[in-house]
């Protein structure tokens, strides 16, 4: 717990393990807690009921059992106040006495002074008749002592009334207060049990809250990145930093992924281009188009057949020896400006062999057709005027060797192409300027000046 608070203070962060660890440091404090606290509260119930039954039911029975000895206390005092005979007195006030001696200690100051009194009471009963017989029927002592006798029982039957009330008074409330001692126990025993029950639901809706705030809301925001990067889009940062140390790395690891994994689409589309285009030029490369070509040559529901125009700047030499590399450069970026605008043919594919050299691949729907194409591209590229410094231009010309198969014939990628070179070879030999294919002898063009024309 402390390592974790630590964390927090240092970092504003805590680890999963350390999380995790002080969780069940938790839940077992609490576990050992509640097993405690619910002995502690048991034993305490136990206590108290077995000093309930010790102490507080004994007195109400010994108070019951008073209040009944009370009872036959007040039917003796009225059995001696009738009886009006020496022995049958004798004998009543003698069971007064005794009974008056059986009230124990317990049974409280008053009442014990109070069957104390009733016993007196008897004796002065029983004394004042023996007193009246003794003086005789008629006589006026006898009636005073008659009185006497009725005084005495008077007072003996209110004592007895109100032992009567005081015992039956101690047992009712001896009997509260066993009532009150239960009712305050199940009270604080069902605060306890649902205290203990209620404390682990309300740590678990706690914990559940937080693992959705701190747990999932985290992992699904990594999810949603690992899917963003998929679709190639940008990563987004969280609102809040996750907690959980770990969850926080993994967080950036994806998004360091997701600039890593851009950063190596951008240098993938850099390296494909490098590896399928010219750099200086921008047509495909020799590679592009050669798999170009054996795609075209494989593709049976292409038109006619397949042409391959073999492009060849004539002098270029001369060129860049009259005007620099510079200006040979931009012919060569002319012409593949030329050849990428060309309208009209189906499927195809312009692309710099090497050097000054240029390749057109499409689908032609005959030899000759592919010949006055050459021949218009020969025309093109003679119009095309090259800047050069102030006011002045320049042109050029190109020799173009074309070759041709047709979809039935199985013409392999290798023998279309040396055809084509070779029949720029006649081209050039020809005279430059114009496209020749290597089966006839069609030319467009003129005899090529050597080394580009000036034009003010
Ligand atoms: P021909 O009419 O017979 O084709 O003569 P040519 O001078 O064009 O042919 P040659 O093969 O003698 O010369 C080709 C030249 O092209 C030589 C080389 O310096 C130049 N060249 C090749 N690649 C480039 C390039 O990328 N830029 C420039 N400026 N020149 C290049
Ligand atoms: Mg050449
Ligand atoms: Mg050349």
């Amino acid at each position: 717990m402390q390592k974790l608070w630590s964390q927090w203070r240092s970092t504003g962060q805590v680890s999963l393990r350390a999380a995790g660890r002080a969780l069940f440091a938790l839940a077992a404090i609490y576990t050992c807690a509640a097993a405690i606290f619910t002995g502690v509260l048991l034993s305490k119930i136990e206590r108290e009921a077995r000093f309930t039954r010790e102490t507080q039911i004994p007195l109400i029975l010994s108070q019951t059992r008073n209040a009944v000895k009370a009872e036959r206390m007040a039917s003796l005092v009225r059995a001696i106040y009738l009886a009006r005979d020496r022995r049958l007195e004798r004998q009543v006030q003698l069971q007064i006495q005794a009974l008056a001696q059986g009230f124990p200690f317990d049974a409280g100051d008053r009442v014990v002074a109070g069957s104390k009194r009733v016993a007196i009471l008897a004796k002065e009963i029983a004394a004042a008749r023996q007193q009246a017989r003794d003086s005789g029927a008629q006589n006026t002592t006898a009636f005073t002592f008659e009185e006497r006798a009725t005084a005495a029982y008077s007072e003996a039957i209110k004592t007895v009334d109100e032992m009567g009330k005081e015992l039956s008074g101690d047992a009712a409330l001896a009997a509260d207060k066993l009532a009150e001692e239960i009712q305050s126990g199940a009270a604080r025993t069902r605060f306890t049990v649902l205290l203990t029950l209620l404390m682990p639901g309300l740590f678990c809706i706690v914990l559940l809250w937080l693992a959705r705030r701190h747990l999932a809301k985290p992992i699904l925001s990594a999810i949603a990145n690992l899917n963003r990067i998929n679709d190639n889009t940008a990563t987004v940062a969280p609102r809040s930093r996750p907690i959980l140390t770990e969850l926080a790395m993994i967080g950036d690891a994806v998004r360091s992924y997701g600039e890593t994994a851009t950063e190596l689409r951008r240098k993938n589309v850099v390296l494909q281009a490098l590896a399928e285009e010219d750099p200086l030029t921008g047509l495909a490369n020799r590679r592009t188009f050669e798999n170009f070509l054996k795609a075209s040559l494989a593709d049976g529901s292409r038109l006619g057949g397949t042409a391959v125009l073999m492009i060849d700047l004539d002098h270029f030499k001369s060129i860049n020896d009259r005007y620099g590399h510079q200006v040979g450069d931009q012919c060569l970026q002319s012409l593949a400006l030329v050849l990428l605008s060309v309208d009209g043919l189906s499927k195809s594919l312009a692309a710099r062999y090497g050097g000054e050299e240029f390749v057109v691949v499409y689908n032609a729907e005959s030899e000759k057709q592919a010949l006055v194409d050459a021949a218009f591209l020969c025309r093109r590229i003679e119009a095309t005027r090259i800047p050069l410094e102030g006011e002045q231009s320049m042109t050029m010309t190109a020799s173009i060797g074309v070759s041709f198969t047709s979809k039935n014939d199985a013409a392999e990628m290798g023998d279309l192409i040396s055809r084509a070179d070779k029949a720029l070879y006649l081209a050039k030999s020809g005279g430059r300027n114009r496209a020749i294919s290597d089966h006839s002898a069609y030319a467009k063009g003129h005899v090529s000046r050597a080394g580009g024309k000036i034009i003010r």
